[in-house]
């Protein structure tokens, strides 16, 4: 059986590796480079009891417990470490507040941290595109296939209903089944498949090397910017960068992944904003200015199963802020899915493309 899988991101990447480890014939195929999207350039924060009461809860907890597993099993170091998370606000200029020593000796007086919310047993991090890169490496050791390319099309049987493999620019690649997983991206897919919409929303995020002695502490802090409340999310990474982000917004969504680039007003409001939090972010310890799209679908919740209507197409995307964390469990069930027809350790239920109405394919044509 082969297996091709539309997207070298971390869900691609996992998929890719679980497969491998059923012993399937597996070719990813990225249009640019692994890694180079979201999962290249998110925070990497990781929780295993945030989803508690959502469908995500069952998901998201295997996953914690595969990220926990697999630096044993896995070559390379993404810097996978338990941490803690606090969450509190930045008291304003003026505000007696301000006065009070902040509770993490690194961070300015101006931040009151109100409570943990996170302990090094539930929440950890990993540097997210190393852990994708690591991941796709093993996947590769074990025999699969990465090929750089853009898919453009769908190859289906006479009658329309079964897959047979992938276009890529004028060239085919036969297989047995197709994962689309895209991120953002997988939108293109619908014109050649019955899926529902998946949709980017853009987030800016700066990367400080504030160096490895910086407490393992993610934060989730309350800031006043222009009159408007925002929140903020800080997380150290055990190689000493740390990743800044707040200001989502909705922008168009760049057909080719590698033009993704940040705004500038968003970007000089998120280092005025990170300047209030720490001496230490200061504009000479800048390693990266960048933007991400996050893959989000109507409700929320991601794409995990087989395409409706369609025999050998899978789809694997619409992880909103949880694709770190969530990836490995969507990975091993993807391969079980694929390989046995059946996800053993999560329901994957919840997840059945088939729950949403697929998009009109002439709306994407008509762009
Ligand atoms: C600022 C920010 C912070 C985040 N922080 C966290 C966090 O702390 N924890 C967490 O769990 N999640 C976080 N996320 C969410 C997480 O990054 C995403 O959910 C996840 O990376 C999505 O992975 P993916 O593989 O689905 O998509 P992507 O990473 O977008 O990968 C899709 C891949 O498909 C490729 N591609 C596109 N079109 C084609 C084509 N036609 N042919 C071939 N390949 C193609 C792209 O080049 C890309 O490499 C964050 C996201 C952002 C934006």
């Amino acid at each position: 059986m082969r297996v091709v899988i539309c997207g070298g991101g971390v869900i691609g990447a996992c998929t890719a590796y679980f497969l491998r480890r059923h012993g399937v014939d597996v070719i990813v195929v990225e249009r640019t480079e692994v890694a180079a999207a979201a999962s290249g350039k998110a925070g990497g924060f990781l929780a295993r009891d945030w989803c508690a009461g959502t469908p995500l809860d069952a998901l998201a907890r295997r996953s914690f417990a595969l990220h926990a597993q697999l630096p044993g099993e896995i070559a390379g170091d993404w810097g996978h470490r338990p941490m803690s998370a606090y969450g509190g606000y930045v008291a304003p200029d003026g505000d007696p507040r301000r006065n009070a020593p902040s509770a993490l000796d690194w961070l300015g007086d101006g931040v009151v941290i109100t409570q943990r919310i996170g302990t090094p047993e539930t929440t950890a991090i990993v540097h997210p595109r190393k852990f994708t890169s690591a991941v796709m490496n093993a996947a590769l050791a074990r025999g699969a296939e990465l090929r750089v390319g853009r898919i453009t099309g769908i190859l289906h049987d006479s009658n329309g209903t079964a897959s047979k493999g992938v276009e890529i620019e004028g060239s085919i690649i036969e297989a047995d089944a197709i994962v689309i997983a895209m991120g953002p991206w997988s939108l293109l897919a619908a014109q050649w498949m019955s899926l529902p919409a998946v949709y980017g929303q853009r987030s800016p995020s700066i990367v400080y090397d504030i160096g490895p002695n910086v407490p393992a502490d993610a934060l989730f802090l309350e800031c006043e910017t222009d009159g408007s409340a925002v929140s903020i999310e800080v997380f150290p990474r055990a190689d000493g960068s740390t990743h800044v982000t707040a200001l989502s917004d909705i922008a168009p969504l760049p057909l080719d992944p590698a033009t993704v680039t940040p705004d500038r007003d968003a970007i000089a409001r998120l280092q005025a904003m990170s300047e209030r939090l720490s001496p230490l972010f200061r504009s000479d310890r800048i390693i990266a200015q960048q933007a991400c799209f996050r893959p989000v679908t109507e409700d929320g919740l991601p794409l995990i199963g087989r395409v409706p209507q369609s025999d050998g197409l899978y789809v694997a995307t619409g992880h909103n802020v949880w694709g770190i964390l969530n990836a490995p469990a969507t990975g091993e069930a993807m391969a079980q899915l694929i390989a046995d027809g059946a996800a053993h350790e999560v329901d994957l239920a919840p997840f059945d493309p088939a729950r949403l109405a697929p998009l009109d394919p002439s709306l994407l044509q008509a762009r």
